[in-house]
């Protein structure tokens, strides 16, 4: 007779803690198989790099360690998940399959459909859990942070005690790194995935590094010191949101930790993020055509969908001609993460100064972040590209960014060596300096460094009045109100939330 099992299917969801799939699977007292799927045909897709998998190759180490330690390691299968399981279903009788809601591309979406549909044609029951707190099926946005805050306020679900083995099943090799499945190789480094990283950098950030992260957030030279850098570990699941939430809230509120205000106030931004993340993945599963159409329908075409190559190409490899721009560009190829405030300004450098649409520069952006989740990428992508109808426009200046960001040029320099004996005085408008200038500082513009690809204020104006136009469309504002019922955040200010009271699963973080 097959052995019954339960099929554990591993997505974005990377860990054993709070993991609502495992739990049920397990609850059930059969053979568990926490099953990965490497699947080829997502690899190839414009938004999958390699970057990706090396964080996620770190994860499944930890995880096939930590699914050993209660009693079945992670099987990893490389292939489509129908094919995976029907052979599976051959070896074993399967029970059920368990897995979690991914809100994430129009392809994950289509292929979770095709399998829901396979396994309903095969009577497999499949069985999924919400995820991030995102609600599917929303009627409305209006209660939404209320359902939020419910599900942040539930406690977290323990790893099950034991889950049975399999008989007789090979485990499966991890895809190394550096399998040509993952397209191009990495230029530069990728940051460490992994529970143990993952619950490292959250301990760090809440005990340590979080001191400095109101005053160094938007800074590319030292936010990363600052910043919680949890951001792939979100992506991938190496910790669920919750689990950072009830660990904030538990840290903030500890008798033995004496907070300085200055960090308080950093962890009450840190939690208004975690929520933002979930409030953006949350317009993606209610809207998923904003991975290809703009929220506004009056925006639509502005750009052409193939602007100029030359002005793409500069863009996406750091030519521009504008130092903090280009060294953002750089630093991101190179490490695979920036700062939020130079994501909004490189994102808004290429819509607004190149005309560039969000489609075509969307993808290069989504290969470079590590932490690429579509639910926040596409609804960043619009807004600081100025096509949701329901969001202020705002153009940066990358001039003014740089005084701000970056003002000795510390950065810039490290990243643009060609200006690395340019001075202060002119490191963020390099192209002032006159020809005397330029041969002292061993930096001839136009030829070590290029001019400035196009003149901010002449652009800016340019982009204005072209926004100008599509907003005089017959019917903008009727539109931008629905947009806005369907989507808009319905902000409630932090401080009226009542604190939940400290956790007691503190003790996996500190
Ligand atoms: C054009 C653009 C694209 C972006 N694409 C992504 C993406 O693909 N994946 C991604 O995780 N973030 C994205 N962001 C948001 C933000 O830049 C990153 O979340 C942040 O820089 C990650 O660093 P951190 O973990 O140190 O963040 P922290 O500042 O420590 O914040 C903690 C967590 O809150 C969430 N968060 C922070 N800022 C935002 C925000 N503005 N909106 C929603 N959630 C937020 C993230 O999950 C982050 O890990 C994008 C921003 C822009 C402007």
């Amino acid at each position: 007779m097959k052995q019954p099992i339960n099929i554990v299917w591993y997505k974005r969801d990377l860990r054993v803690d709070d993991h609502a799939a495992l739990h049920r699977a397990a609850a059930s007292g059969v053979a568990v198989i926490p099953l990965y799927v490497v699947e080829p045909e997502y690899w190839q897709q414009n938004f999958s790099s390699r970057r990706h998998w090396h964080f996620i190759y770190d994860c499944l180490i930890d995880l096939r360690q930590q699914t050993a330690a209660l009693g079945q390691p992670l099987v990893v299968r490389v292939g489509e998940i129908q094919n995976i399981v029907s052979e599976l279903h051959k070896a074993y009788s399967i029970n059920g399959v368990y897995a979690h809601e991914e809100s994430g591309n129009q392809w994950t979406y289509s292929r979770d459909k095709a399998f829901i549909s396979w396994c309903r044609q095969h009577k497999l029951p499949f069985y999924e859990y919400q995820n991030n707190a995102v609600v599917r099926r929303l009627k409305s946005r209006d209660h939404w942070a209320q359902l939020r805050e419910a599900t942040m306020s539930q406690p977290l679900i323990p790893p099950p005690e034991q889950i049975v083995p399999v008989a007789g099943l090979a485990e499966g090799k991890i895809p190394l790194p550096d399998d040509p499945m993952f397209g191009d190789s990495v230029q530069g480094t990728v940051q460490q995935g992994g529970r143990f990283a993952a619950t490292a950098a959250l301990r760090s950030f809440l005990t340590d590094r979080s001191a400095g992260y109101v005053k160094h957030i938007s800074r590319p030279g030292t936010a990363d010191q600052y910043c919680s850098r949890l951001s792939p570990h979100l992506t991938w699941g190496s910790l669920s949101v919750r689990e950072v939430v009830k660990a904030t809230n538990s840290f903030l509120q500890s008798p033995q930790v004496s907070l300085h205000h200055s960090q308080r106030r950093s962890l009450s931004a840190f939690s208004s993020r975690l929520s933002w993340r979930c409030h953006f993945i949350q317009k993606l599963e209610d809207q998923p055509q904003i991975e290809f159409k703009c929220m506004h329908s009056a925006y639509e075409t502005i750009r052409p969908l193939e602007g100029d190559l030359s002005a793409y190409t500069a863009w996406a490899e750091g030519n521009t001609g504008y130092p903090l721009v280009d060294a953002c560009m750089r630093s991101l190829i190179h490490r695979g993460w920036i700062t939020f405030r130079m994501r909004a300004m490189l994102v808004s450098f290429a819509s607004y100064h190149l005309w560039l649409d969000w489609r075509q520069t969307g993808y290069h952006l989504a290969r470079l972040f590590t932490d690429y989740e579509p639910g926040i990428h596409y609804s960043q992508l619009q807004m600081q590209s100025g096509v949701t109808g329901i969001n202020a426009v705002r153009i940066y200046n990358p001039i003014k960014q740089s005084h701000e960001q970056d003002s000795d040029g510390e950065f810039i320099r490290r990243w643009v060596p060609e200006l690395r004996q340019v001075p202060n005085s002119w490191i963020h408008e390099p192209w002032l300096m006159s020809k005397t200038l330029q041969t002292k500082a061993q930096c001839m513009i136009g030829t070590d460094y290029p001019e400035p690809i196009v003149d901010h204020a002449r652009a800016i104006r340019s982009a204005r009045e072209k926004l100008s136009q599509a907003r005089k469309q017959q019917d903008y504002k009727t539109e931008a109100n629905q947009v806005f019922n369907k989507l808009g955040s319905r902000n409630r200010p932090q401080s009226r939330k009542p604190m939940e009271k400290p956790s007691t699963q503190m003790s996996l973080f500190l």
